[in-house]
């Protein structure tokens, strides 16, 4: 949508009010299905007593507030204190970079084995953390709301010249500034991957272990969906320096939609298999457990693959890929765009692997649901939604050679289909 000659994204002013009231009502009702409606998307046969209990489960509690603080305040401490390379991050406007210290590995390993640690002696009951999702979950959304407001005036108040677009909503909600820092302390960074992707495993870990305290033991559908999370947040962490040159951090500013994105959205939605799985021990046959495990392994390949092609490429395009030294088009803006690869076969093959991979972690929840394949039904809407808006960005950015390129390499996402 453009207005005023610029253009505005996810709907405009209205679809952004929308997105902003909605979303923490998606997350809230997704929790209600869980907790309330027997872990199905359709509510069926809910009582006044349930919807009465489950407002009282997610009023906020002084106990929700210092344990999001305790759990903010640790990870901020180990981003500032944990040693790490540092590393330059992309040209950002005016040709500036910004250094960023890559810590994130040790800080997750750290957290992980701190968490193991205070269950293992009795210290957190995961009981008791469990019944206080709701609470926690309120909190962190409130949470989300305060920050973003502090975001959208920390840049009116130090972001020199223009405002990004002349609508406050718009700003509120995309952000303000690009890369907001508090001294030398990242808030995006932070915010992309330590309450977020860590907080994912976390609860996901969380709800294994309220598995294993009712049940007994801790199922093999239950096993596979930790497993595969932690090794997708595993190598996030490996790759840490991948971060530095995706959408997020280089093009999008620090707003409402990344900041309830990673505060909010991720670890309460992503670990929800893992929570639907609490109450259900079903075992798989070995057959299945090995396709799983190929699904996940192939979405993984795909993924990791695709995208160190194109991180390499952009280090030293003279790299050979597949034996062969890479083709590419040579853009008037400077840049090369890779055509080898899997480059030569979409313009986001790695998008495949990544929808792959969230299969593999719904799927062991089998059938009884819909609810285990929201993500996977998310992220495909998201990652189509991504393609198309890189796609203008690289359009006005590349201008003709964007053109050449998408004539050379024609499908989007998925070759042949799409
Ligand atoms: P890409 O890694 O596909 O990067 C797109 C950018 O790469 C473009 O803007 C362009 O930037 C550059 N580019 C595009 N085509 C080429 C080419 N042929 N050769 C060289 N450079 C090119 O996109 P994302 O940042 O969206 O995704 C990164 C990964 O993160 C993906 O695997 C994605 O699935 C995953 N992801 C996961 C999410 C989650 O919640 N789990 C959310 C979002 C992403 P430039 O300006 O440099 O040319």
């Amino acid at each position: 949508m453009k207005t005023g000659g610029k253009h505005y994204e996810f709907g405009g002013v209205p679809g952004n009010l929308l997105l902003i009231i909605f979303l923490p009502l998606i997350v809230y009702y997704l929790y209600f299905c869980l907790r309330y409606n027997h872990g199905r998307l359709i509510p069926a046969g809910i009582s006044g007593k349930d919807i009465r209990s489950f407002l009282s489960n997610i009023v906020p509690t002084g106990r929700a507030f210092l344990t999001y603080g305790v759990w903010l305040g640790f990870q901020a401490l180990l981003q500032i204190v944990v040693p790490g390379r540092n590393v330059l991050g992309r040209k950002l406007e005016g040709e500036r970079r910004l250094s960023y210290r890559m810590n994130g590995l040790v800080s997750f390993l750290v957290t992980l084995g701190l968490f193991l640690a205070l269950i293992l002696t009795g210290v957190i009951n995961p009981l008791a953390v469990f019944d206080g999702i709701g609470s926690l979950m309120s909190v962190v959304i409130l949470f989300s709301f305060t920050f973003s407001v502090f975001l959208y005036l920390h840049g009116r108040f130090t972001v020199s010249g223009k405002a990004p677009t002349a609508s406050g909503v718009h700003n509120f909600f995309l952000g303000y500034s690009l890369n907001p820092r508090i001294g030398s302390f990242d808030l995006k960074l932070f915010f992309e991957a330590r309450p977020s992707l860590i907080g994912w495993i976390i609860l996901s870990f969380l709800y294994a272990t309220v598995q294993y305290k009712t049940t007994g033991a801790v199922s093999m559908p239950m096993i596979l969906v930790c497993l595969f999370q932690f090794v997708y947040v595993l190598d996030y962490f490996l790759h840490e320096e991948a971060i530095l040159s995706t959408m997020d951090i280089v093009h999008d500013h620090f707003g409402y939609m990344l900041c309830f994105g990673d505060s909010v959205w991720v670890p309460f939605t992503y670990s929800l298999q893992a929570y639907y799985l609490i109450s259900r021990v079903e075992s798989l046959p070995p057959w299945a457990i090995v396709l799983l495990v190929l699904l996940f392994a192939a979405g993984y390949l795909i993924f990791r693959m695709t995208n160190l092609q194109k991180h390499r490429f952009r280090q030293d395009p003279n790299r050979t890929i597949w034996g062969k030294q890479p083709e590419y088009i040579q853009t008037a803006q400077g840049n090369k765009l890779l055509v080898s690869g899997f480059w030569a076969w979409s313009r986001h093959f790695n998008y495949v692997g990544d929808i792959l991979m969230a299969a593999a972690w719904s799927l062991p929840c089998l059938f009884a649901s819909l609810l285990p394949y929201f993500y996977p039904l998310y992220f495909t809407i998201l990652l189509v939604h991504r393609e198309r808006r890189d796609f203008n960005r690289c359009g006005s950015k590349y201008g003709k050679d964007w053109q050449r390129y998408c004539q050379r390499v024609r499908w989007r996402i998925l070759p042949g289909i799409y």
